[in-house]
């Protein structure tokens, strides 16, 4: 059986603390290797090493860090397919998807190649007689990501790329579920020039989490995984004196006006409900129609959508739309929703517990579910499910919708369909989420814009990516300095203000 390690000091080195879990190959359901789980003294020495190596990486110009990043980026492309085929092998997405979550870290490694240009600071010439006043970002030392299994390329490169284009050193601590993958953009990254030791993988569970959110040396954690925790991270690693930022956990409702194009919303809600099989923070999970008539029309256009969806394994390629969810647990998880669904009294109008494929009776899969007629107490609207699952929740008002949105506990993404331009930007001007779609499902902004949501899907203030990154990675340094002409005169001893 395959044993997957660690990354450290530019190598691939085997676990030391005898402890290890299991990767899964959803698609069969068969354990396809064993991860190490780091202990304590591994993740220690680990980052003894990065911050040995962090200084000089720190007096490496921007533009030449930002060269590694334009290399990384060339040989991502050109590993494009063993990527995603690894990511699938252990995920379970389609390759097609696979392919887009190294797309769309690549995008944010594409917006760190112009890191001379962010990290270029401030200046006042003159500010007061002969003083000038510049400031400085400067990396904050040695930063640690700590990732969620859902998107095993993207949210490591969303961590990895800007801590370290700053001159950071980096501590990656990826999903055990799917470690394969950070594994190779660490190889990635040193054949594109990043010195030993700057990036460091390190595979474990709590332990290994424990003892980065513990070890003094870290300066700050960027963290992504579910709510719980989010906060747990959060409260530690802020205890401990740390800059932490935590993205957790979603319930992403879309609004359908009743003047909506309503083909288009069902497309849309199938896309966004069931790709990757609903493990996405960003996946739609309530679908909130406005009026009986819209509700009624919209399920009707649902159905057959939902029940055509062609559920398998990631070696059929383009010929699947989502694959198994990620391991038995997490099966097991969604089924006991459904059936908490059930038992509460929603109309579960697409039933697809009893999904099974020939020759993968083994494996994670689960059936689209559609759920009709929830309301807001039963635990599969209060709670993230995280699989094929879609409720629907009927409104009888925009401001009863409105309202559903802003009373849940989550503020991750949201959307709205209609053909109102008034409605759709008062919803956009209103509505306490982070991520807002117009006619789009999934809003997930662009590299050089900010990735974040509100309320319990976060903890902390900046965003990932785009320009937060990078002040969330570096500390301003504000320095003021006269070169004196008349400094003869003696010392000042009022409050210096500059007139
Ligand atoms: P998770 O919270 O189980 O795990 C995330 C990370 O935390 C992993 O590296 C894991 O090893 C570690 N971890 C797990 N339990 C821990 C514990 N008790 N103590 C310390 N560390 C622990 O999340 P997941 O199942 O891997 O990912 C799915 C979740 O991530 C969903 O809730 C999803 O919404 C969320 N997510 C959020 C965003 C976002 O940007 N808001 C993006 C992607 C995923």
């Amino acid at each position: 059986m395959e044993e997957i390690g660690h990354w450290i000091n530019g190598k691939r080195v085997a676990g030391t603390s005898g402890r290890s879990a299991d990767v899964w190959n959803p698609a069969t359901g068969e354990v396809q290797a064993k991860v190490a789980l780091a202990s304590t003294a591994e993740i220690e020495a680990a980052v003894a090493d990065a911050a040995a190596a962090q200084a000089g990486w720190a007096a490496t110009n921007p533009q030449r860090r930002a060269r590694v990043m334009m290399e990384f980026v060339r040989l991502l492309n050109r590993d494009m397919d063993k990527l995603a085929e690894a990511l699938s092998r252990e995920h379970g997405k389609t390759i097609p998807d696979a392919k887009g979550d190294v797309q769309r870290g690549l995008e944010v490694v594409e917006f760190c190649i112009g890191a001379p240009h962010l990290l270029k600071g401030e200046f006042t010439d003159s500010a007061g007689p002969g003083i000038d006043m510049y400031s400085m970002r400067q990396p904050i030392g040695v930063a640690a990501g700590i990732t969620p299994f859902n998107f095993p390329a993207m949210i490591p490169m969303w961590k990895m790329a800007p801590a370290l284009v700053c001159g950071n050193a980096f501590i990656l601590k990826p999903s055990e579920r799917d470690p394969s993958v950070p594994l190779m953009l660490a190889e990635l990254m040193q054949e594109a020039g990043l010195p030993d030791s700057v990036l460091q993988v390190i595979n474990g569970d709590k332990e290994a989490v424990d003892a980065i959110l513990d070890n003094p040396t870290i300066a700050g954690i960027g963290f992504v995984g579910s709510t719980p925790i989010a906060q747990y991270i959060y409260e530690r690693g802020c205890a401990n004196g740390k800059r932490v930022q935590c993205f957790g956990g979603a319930k992403n409702h879309m609004i359908i006006m009743p003047d909506a194009d309503l083909d288009q919303a069902a497309d849309a809600l199938v896309g966004a409900g069931y790709g990757a099989a609903g493990e996405r923070c960003m996946a739609i999970s309530v679908a909130v129609p406005v009026g009986e008539e819209t509700a009624d029309r919209l399920i009707e256009k649902l159905v057959p959508k939902i029940e055509a969806l062609k559920v398998g394994p990631y070696t059929a390629g383009n010929d699947v739309d989502y694959g198994p969810v990620v391991t038995p647990q997490a099966k097991d998880n969604i089924l006991r929703l459904v059936q908490s669904g059930i038992d509460a009294g929603a109309e579960l109008v697409v039933d697809g517990r009893d999904f099974s494929l020939q020759g993968y009776e083994d494996g994670f899969f689960i059936g689209p579910h559609l759920f009709d007629r929830v309301t807001p107490d039963m635990d599969i609207y209060r709670k993230e499910i995280f699989g094929p699952v879609l409720s629907t929740v009927r409104a009888g008002s925009y401001e009863e919708a409105l309202k559903l949105a802003m009373d849940h506990e989550y503020g991750n993404g949201t959307a709205i369909f209609t053909r109102d331009g008034d409605a759709a930007r008062d919803f956009a001007a209103r509505v306490n989420v982070g991520m807002v779609g117009i006619n789009v499902p999934i809003p997930v902004p662009l590299a050089y814009h900010t990735f974040g949501g509100w309320k319990k899907s976060v903890f902390g203030d900046l965003n990932q990516h785009g320009p937060d990154a990078f002040r969330f990675y570096t500390k301003t340094k504000t320095v003021t300095a006269r070169w004196p002409s008349g400094i003869k005169e003696g010392g000042e001893f009022s409050i210096p203000v500059m007139e």
